[in-house]
C-alpha cells in the first residue's frame, strides 16, 4: 500500500516540453488522478488549447463552453469555470477548448501578461474553502505566451522527457527558457522533477536514454519510469486516465509509483523553493 502524507504547502507544478507527443498530457492527468485517489485535492488547468488533458479527465470542453481562456481574458474566475472530474470527488479541472489559441494574441499588449494565470491562481487558492494539495498546469507544445504563464503561475516544473534517440535534444533551450524566467519573472521557479516516459525495458536506447539523463540531471529524475503501454495511450479515448481505464495495469502502477516518489520528496523540494523565496 502506498501512502501519502499531504505536502505542507500547495505544490503548484508545470507539465512542460516543447516538444510535442513527450508525454506531457498523459503525464499530468495520470499524475493528478493518482494523486487525487491516494486521497490529495488536486487541480488540473489545461493551458493547451488542443483541450487533451480535459478531455481525458472527461470534462466538457466545445469552443463557447466556460474555460481557461475566460480567466486569461478576466472574464471569469478559476472557481466559476471549474469542473470535477467524474472519476474522482477530490480532482478539479479548468477545461481548455480551442479558444485559447486566440489568446497569446489578444493578451500579448496586455501590461500584465505573464502574470494573468499566476494572478488568478494566486487568488483562487487564497479563496477557496478546500485547501489544494497539487495543482498541475498542462503546457502546450510550445514556448510561448501560454507557456511562459504557466511558468510564472507555478513553483515547480515538471519535464517529461521520452525514451528515445533524441530525448536531450531542445532541453537545452527548455532549461534556458525557465532560467529567463526564473531572473526576470519568477526567482522561486524549481525544476524539482524529470521523469521518463515510454520506456521499453527490453531496448537498449530506452536504457541508455535514462542513464543520460541521470547523470545530467541526478537529483531530479525520478527512479520511476512510465513504459510504453497501450492502455495508457488507448485511456483518453474512453474520457478516462489509464489510473480508472486499467487500475490494474503497469501503466497505472507506474503513474502511482512515480506520484508516491514526487510525494515522499515533498519536504526537501518546498524547503528548496522556500529558501530561494528568502533569497529574494
Ligand atoms: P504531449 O502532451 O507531450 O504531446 P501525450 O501525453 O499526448 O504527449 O502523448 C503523445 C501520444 O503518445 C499520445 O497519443 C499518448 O496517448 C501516447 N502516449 C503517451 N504516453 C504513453 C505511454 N507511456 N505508452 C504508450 N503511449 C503513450
Ligand atoms: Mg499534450
Amino acid at each position: 500500500r502506498l501512502t501519502f502524507k499531504r505536502p505542507a504547502d500547495t505544490r503548484r507544478i508545470a507539465v512542460a516540453n516543447q516538444k510535442g507527443g513527450v508525454g506531457k498530457t498523459s503525464t499530468t492527468v495520470n499524475l493528478a488522478a493518482a494523486f487525487a485517489l491516494a486521497g490529495m485535492n488536486v487541480l488540473v488547468i489545461d493551458m493547451d488549447p488542443q483541450g487533451n488533458a480535459s478531455t481525458a479527465l472527461g470534462v466538457s470542453h466545445n469552443s463557447g463552453d466556460p474555460s481557461v481562456y475566460d480567466v486569461l481574458e478576466g472574464r471569469a474566475q478559476i472557481s466559476e469555470v471549474m469542473q470535477r472530474c467524474p472519476d474522482f470527488p477530490s480532482l478539479e479541472v479548468v477545461p481548455a477548448s480551442i479558444d485559447l489559441s486566440g489568446a497569446e494574441l489578444e493578451v500579448a499588449d496586455m501590461p500584465n501578461r505573464n502574470n494573468l494565470l499566476r494572478d488568478a491562481l494566486d487568488q483562487f487558492l487564497e479563496q477557496s474553502p478546500t485547501h489544494y494539495d497539487y495543482v498541475f498546469v498542462d503546457c502546450a507544445p510550445s514556448l510561448g505566451l501560454l507557456v511562459i504563464n504557466a511558468m510564472c503561475a507555478v513553483t515547480e516544473m515538471l519535464i517529461p522527457i521520452q525514451a528515445e534517440y533524441y530525448a536531450l535534444e531542445g532541453l537545452g533551450q527548455l532549461i534556458n527558457t525557465i532560467g529567463l524566467v526564473q531572473k526576470h519573472f519568477n526567482p522561486q521557479l524549481l525544476v524539482s522533477t524529470m521523469l521518463v516516459t515510454m520506456f521499453d525495458k527490453r531496448t537498449l536506447l530506452s536504457r541508455e536514454v535514462y542513464q543520460e539523463v541521470k547523470t545530467h540531471y541526478p537529483s531530479i529524475v525520478l527512479d520511476t519510469t512510465i513504459p510504453r503501454t497501450v492502455k495508457i495511450s488507448e485511456a483518453p479515448s474512453f474520457a478516462q486516465t489509464v489510473i480508472s481505464y486499467d487500475p490494474r495495469g503497469l501503466g497505472a502502477i507506474s503513474y502511482r509509483e512515480a506520484a508516491y516518489e514526487m510525494n515522499d520528496r515533498s519536504a526537501v523540494v518546498l524547503e528548496t523553493i522556500a529558501s530561494r523565496r528568502n533569497e529574494n
